[in-house]
């Protein structure tokens, strides 16, 4: 965190501390859709929090924040409240250097508070995470134009102004951090300040150009501002479904993104900036949370991150990520979710160090221990289910041995997310009564590799794992055991990722379906009828992803 400001301290040693999240938007006076997204904002961040409150104020609109810190501050006797301020607003501009600083101390000194302590964070859209999101969020509307990221200029347009140099500061700096990350060029411009947006555009020599609005609300300013420096009007699109691309009159094809503010990882970044804040406060005072001071015991969180697409693990696993000091995640972790944690929580690549896959197994049991005897609050992350072909209980049992405190979140696994996100029931009434989950990978070097696939060869649905480097070798085998050619069978390859791909065929055909579709791993197969199922509802989901 790096610019919390205390800006009142009337903390009188009471014993009770009821902890409040005011979310400070700008808001818009004439628009009520800004404000609407600000409160499905806020709720989802109210749900993530540890603070027992969440509210919202508006710097245009109501309420006000003004309206909203002075019932705050009715403290009582014993209890001291402690007000969390985030910025919900991408940059640490005016608004949220000078303004905010100053209705806080004036709705304060006129409820006559005591007992009330007040930080502000860092606004939301400074977090570095938001990086993540705008590469994620561009590189979706690539591929759906199917647009090569080297062949493609990024504008991130922001607001900026002319009275605060300050506010241009972040939209520049993601520009740069993007500027790392494959593509043609990246650009920042602004609607009200220096380099506006007409003369940059005018500079780019890629022909497809993505714009990234860094705003928040500013439907206006989305559709009217930014289409107007161009010179279009009316701009395809809507708040937040963004349209097809537009030709200028150079060739260049622009694509207009809707607004950062209506992406949903906002509101986890917001989430964590808060739970951040509220740690540092609780340690910094002693009493509450992590405490200060005292020698705290170490614990091991196994966490099961869910198939692949951040939003898909638990609020529960979510809240862990966020609280880690240190998190031992595998490589192939969505960057979405290791962007769930604290700026300074140390994360280890764990998936990186094999050199067989035992050595490297005793080299993360032996880390986790290590990490945790030095008192750090340690999560290891795991894709799916840490239980799910995951070597969880392996990791347990090296704790246990320690003395460690542990706890296991479940996680979705990708045997399950997998087919439900192409659409594909692993039951169904009258066609399958049950599944099989199996690997299709063991080190057991006494029988044949497969070979504990003929024990489940007859259920109804089966779903392989592991299976994309064996995919013929297993339709041979359940072949050969008696299950019919025709079987059908879906591959899929990415699940719930963007860029989800999926392979039809039967036991027959499938080795060929897939290698014409060049699917890859990491792959989930299932076999059985009611992989045939799924087709219509499939295509939907690859739209949607
Ligand atoms: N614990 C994990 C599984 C680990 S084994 C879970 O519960 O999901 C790794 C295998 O899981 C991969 O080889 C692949 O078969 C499957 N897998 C994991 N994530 C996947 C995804 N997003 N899409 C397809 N398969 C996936």
């Amino acid at each position: 965190m790096t610019s919390i400001d205390d800006v009142a301290t009337r903390d009188a040693g009471r014993s009770a501390v009821h902890h409040v999240l005011l979310i400070a938007a700008h808001g818009s006076s004439t628009d009520a859709r800004a404000r609407e997204q600000v409160q499905r904002h806020a709720a989802r961040i109210g749900a993530l929090v540890p603070h027992d409150q969440t509210v919202v104020g508006f710097a245009r609109g109501t309420p006000s924040v003004a309206d909203v810190i002075a019932p705050l501050a009715a403290g009582t006797a014993d209890v001291t409240t402690h007000v969390t301020v985030l910025p919900f607003m991408t940059s640490a501009g005016h608004y949220a250097q000078q303004v905010l600083p100053r209705l806080l101390h004036d709705g304060l000194a006129q409820a006559n508070a005591t007992g009330v302590t007040v930080q502000i964070t860092l606004p939301v859209g400074g977090s570095r995470r938001v990086v993540a999101v705008l590469q994620r969020r561009a590189l979706r509307r690539a591929a759906q134009e199917r647009w090569q990221p080297r062949d493609v200029a990024i504008l991130l347009v922001g607001h900026g102004t002319r009275r605060q140099s300050r506010s241009r500061d972040t939209a520049l700096a993601h520009a740069r951090a993007l500027a790392t990350r494959g593509w043609g060029s990246v650009q920042a411009a602004f609607i009200d300040d220096d380099p506006e947006i007409a003369p940059v555009v005018a500079a780019i020599t890629q022909r497809q150009v993505i714009i990234l609005p860094f705003l928040i609300g500013g439907a206006a300013h989305h559709l009217v501002d930014i289409p107007a420096a161009l010179g279009f009007a009316p701009f395809p699109g809507t708040a937040d479904a963004p349209g097809a691309p537009i030709e200028d009159a150079d060739g260049r094809r622009l694509l207009l993104d809707a607004p950062l503010g209506s992406d949903d990882a906002l509101s986890d970044i917001a989430a964590s900036i808060a739970a951040r804040a509220w740690q540092r406060w609780c340690s910094r005072r002693g009493r509450v949370g992590t405490g200060a001071g005292a020698a705290k015991p170490g614990s091991v969180h196994l966490v099961g991150a869910g198939p692949g697409a951040a939003d898909l693990i638990t609020v529960r696993g979510q809240r862990a990520v966020q609280r880690a000091d240190v998190i031992l995640h595998d490589r192939l972790l969505s960057p979405d979710v290791l962007a769930m944690a604290r700026p300074d929580a140390r994360l280890i690549d764990v998936g990186k160090q094999a050199t067989t896959p035992q050595e490297s197994q005793t080299a993360i049991n032996d880390a986790l221990v290590a990490e945790a005897l030095a008192g750090h609050r340690v999560v290891r992350l795991k894709g799916g289910d840490p239980f799910v072909f995951g070597r969880g209980t392996e990791e347990l049992d090296a704790c246990h041995a320690a003395g460690i405190a542990t706890r296991v979140t479940p996680g979705l696994s990708s045997a399950l997310a997998a087919p439900a996100a192409a659409g594909i029931p692993v039951t169904e009434r009258h066609v399958s009564r049950g599944f099989a989950v199996v690997t299709a990978s063991t080190d057991n070097v006494d029988t044949p590799m497969l070979d504990h696939l003929r024990a489940v060869a007859q259920a109804d649905t089966l779903v392989v794992l592991m299976g994309h480097a064996r995919l013929r070798a297993i339709a041979a085998l359940l072949v050969e055991a008696g299950r019919d050619e025709q079987t059908p069978v879906v591959c899929i390859e990415r699940a719930t990722l963007p860029g989800q791909r999926i392979a039809r065929g039967t036991l027959a055909t499938i080795g060929d379906a897939t290698d014409r579709a060049g699917l890859q791993a990491p792959m989930v197969i299932v076999i059985g009828a009611t992989a045939g199922r799924g087709a219509h509802r499939s295509l939907d989901v690859q739209q949607l992803v």
